[in-house]
């Protein structure tokens, strides 16, 4: 029993709700009580009246649905706010869209040196491979980069080209291509990969100032969208700063766990610098804990790498970043530490040889719980579905993505055939052998709205195609495990189940009311849910202002 003259009155109380707690039984309950950023009481309407007091703020939910706030565990909050204030071709659909918007965004902004931006869609241009004319029609005179919504190639004008020196004689880099003219073999603006990073590396550089209005952008939206954890899936030092600094002055609204990111072209000495910012760099709401590595690309621009050979491609499997046995060396030494690998898989080649490297790291530097992960998991072998549970390595979706979209039917399906193509996210797969099963944006590739991707892991249909028939039904999932995937699982993958991802007397109050039950709504209307209020630790981060 809970000493109970500690515990009035109650800061808030929510009445009168549905509320899906998330917790070991899953149990519903129709109230809460919160004090000092802990949840006091959950249970029914008339008892939750003894806890108020009278500063106590209430509020008669009239049925309205509350969760555990969402964990999105793979995002990047920071770099996702910095492209924002960028020429965003996010929204555009058409070549002529997306030219007219950059000729505006060219015009509007004279005094850049440099035009970036990105989001562009792949499946927009044939083979995903836009030219350089389109850009050097509207921006001829200063150089253009911008990066495509996936972040594995970039378009760029002749002018970018002139400044990096890039030219027929150019060799493409080790884990990159350059594409170019199928006759003149003169490049034709569409870098892959490591290519990129010819031009990128010219960029002018951001401020700190400006990676902290990136940071603060990019949380306002997730703790719109009802989150207050992520793991940020990418991080550099400028990065970590400006998520220290926030949290440092107490204004960091998200819980976030960093994977520092490896660089693939420096050698084992970095893991020593990486380890200092790990200590150096720790406060309430901000860790590191582990380390971002790419094991391979995307299957749109065939550098994915894969078991079996990309159709219509003379036997190219696509290369993986590391050699199998240079990937169970290098995370070995990584888990030594007793870090937490975080690993980039798209083909199931490279899913493969990551699980083999987690499989050999536990054999050799011994059992631990590690909570290793591999996010993306476009293509799985179905041989190798049963090891995720059997190695205790997380499963890190992206939901948003399993379904039939033009990237599959222009660039995916072509290139795998039918056949592997039943195995594209297997998260149902996964979820029903017991594997343990995480969820993520991965913004801003795609939507940071965790409500749009549960929509999309139980229907495996396009966000507005209404009711109908399941893309690969075998894989889509029932609505208890994709919320469990947002929030305790979420919170398990960072070492944070204990406080929070459940609603349960003791654990921080971080919740969410949405302004209809979802499990009372067809499946195909879950997408039009919206997050009313958004608590971290009882504190209001987000609330709609049509809530009161
Ligand atoms: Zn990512």
């Amino acid at each position: 029993m809970i000493k109970e003259n500690n515990l009035y009155p109650a800061d808030l109380i929510l009445l009168n709700g549905s509320i899906y707690t998330v917790d070991a039984s899953r149990s519903w309950a129709e109230s809460l009580a919160v004090k000092d950023g802990k949840i006091i009481f959950i249970g029914h309407d008339n008892e939750v009246k003894k806890f108020k007091g009278e500063d106590t703020i209430v509020y008669d939910l009239k049925g309205k649905m509350v969760l555990p706030s969402f964990h999105d565990s793979h995002v990047h909050p920071v770099v996702g706010g910095l492209e924002l204030g960028e020429c965003d071709l996010t929204p555009f659909r058409t070549e002529e869209q997306m030219l007219d918007h950059l000729k505006n965004y060219a015009r509007q902004h004279p005094e850049k040196e440099w035009i970036r931006g990105g989001g562009w869609q792949l499946p927009v241009f044939e083979d995903g491979n836009p030219h350089k004319s389109l850009l050097d029609r509207v921006v001829p005179e200063r150089p253009v980069y911008l990066e495509s919504a996936d972040a594995h190639s970039a378009w760029v004008n002749s002018k970018a080209l002139a400044v990096a020196g890039i030219t027929k004689q150019t060799a493409d880099p080790v884990n990159g291509r350059i594409e170019r003219d199928y006759k003149t073999k003169i490049p034709s603006g569409t870098l892959r990969e490591d290519a990129m990073k010819l031009v990128s590396t010219l960029l002018p550089k951001y401020s700190d100032e400006d990676y902290l209005k990136g940071l603060q952008l990019g949380m306002e939206i997730a703790n719109k969208y009802g989150i207050t954890a992520v793991q940020e899936a990418s991080a550099t030092e400028k990065i970590i700063k400006a998520y220290s600094e926030l949290d440092k002055k107490g204004k960091l609204n998200i819980r976030v766990v960093a994977a520092l990111r490896w660089d693939s072209k420096n050698g084992e000495s970095q893991l020593k610098d990486l380890l200092a910012l790990k200590a150096k760099y720790s406060g309430k709401n901000f860790k590191i804990n582990g380390i971002k590595i790419f094991a391979d690309g995307v299957i749109e621009a065939q550098t994915a790498a894969l078991i079996e050979p990309y159709i219509g491609s003379d036997g190219k499997k696509g290369k993986p970043i590391f050699e199998a046995e240079e990937l169970k060396k290098l995370i070995r030494l990584i888990d030594k530490e007793h870090l937490q690998v975080h690993v980039h898989a798209i083909g199931d080649y490279a899913v493969r040889i990551t699980l083999d490297a987690f499989e050999f790291a536990s054999i050799t530097n011994g059992k631990r719980d590690s909570r290793h992960h591999i996010a993306h998991l476009q293509l799985v072998h179905p041989k190798d579905l049963s090891r995720f549970r059997k190695l205790g390595v997380l499963a890190n979706f992206q939901p948003l993505w399993a379904y039939q979209d033009v990237y599959y039917s222009k660039l995916t399906e072509p290139v795998i055939g039918s056949k592997r193509s039943r195995w594209l996210y297997p998260l149902g797969s996964l979820v029903q052998n017991g594997s343990m099963v995480v969820a993520g944006s991965d913004w801003s590739v795609s939507s940071m709205n965790p409500l749009y991707a549960i929509q999309i892991a139980v229907t495996r249909r396009a966000l507005h195609a209404g009711p109908g028939p399941s893309w690969i039904p075998e894989e889509t999932t029932d609505l208890p495990s994709i919320i469990a995937s947002y929030t305790i699982n979420g919170a398990f993958l960072n070492f944070q189940e204990k406080k929070t991802g459940s609603l349960e007397v003791g654990k921080a109050a971080d919740i969410i009311v949405l302004d209809r039950n979802i499990f009372e709504i067809p499946k195909h209307e879950i997408h039009l849910t919206n997050v009313l209020l958004t608590l971290l630790e009882g504190k209001i981060v987000f609330q709609d202002p049509s809530f009161e």
